[in-house]
């Protein structure tokens, strides 16, 4: 049902992560460049070598959707949703795919997708959705 891949082995220490209510981000250990989604070489220096760093969850919306149908059967009963794509305060240069919800157990379908805008500033929570704990973000 979820688009995710448990047999990514780059991602592990992310979704490791998550389930302790940590953000993980994949950093070069050669020139410290920050990369989402994890990958095994550094875009900038093409390094193997890398580091995994704690992030504080806090960023802001750098830009959204509202999905509507026609969606795969999984999403049809929870449209219209919002998709934002949030830039970390760290680094905005690594930005994550999630989903804007008002409370940290709350669906993705509660925010009145009008309400959003780009810019505002997010917070990140983790919710249990099957057997991972994903990434979705509140209202800083
Ligand atoms: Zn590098």
């Amino acid at each position: 049902m979820l688009l995710l891949d448990p047999d990514d082995t780059d991602a592990a220490p992310f979704w490791q992560g998550t389930a302790h209510g940590e953000l993980l981000v994949q950093a070069c250990a050669a020139c410290g460049r920050r990369r989402m989604p994890p990958r095994p070489m550094c875009f900038a220096c093409r390094s193997l070598q890398h580091t995994w760093q704690k992030l504080s969850g806090r960023g802001t919306i750098w830009s959204f959707v509202v999905a509507h149908p026609p969606l795969l059967p999984a999403y049809q009963a929870l449209a219209p949703y919002n998709v934002v794509t949030v830039a970390l305060d760290e680094d905005p240069q690594v930005r994550l795919v999630g989903n804007l919800v008002a409370r940290a157990d709350g669906p993705i379908n509660e925010i009145d997708p009008a309400s959003l805008r780009i810019g505002e500033a997010v917070r990140v929570v983790f919710q249990q959705v099957d057997d991972v704990f994903l990434p979705r973000w509140m209202r800083a």
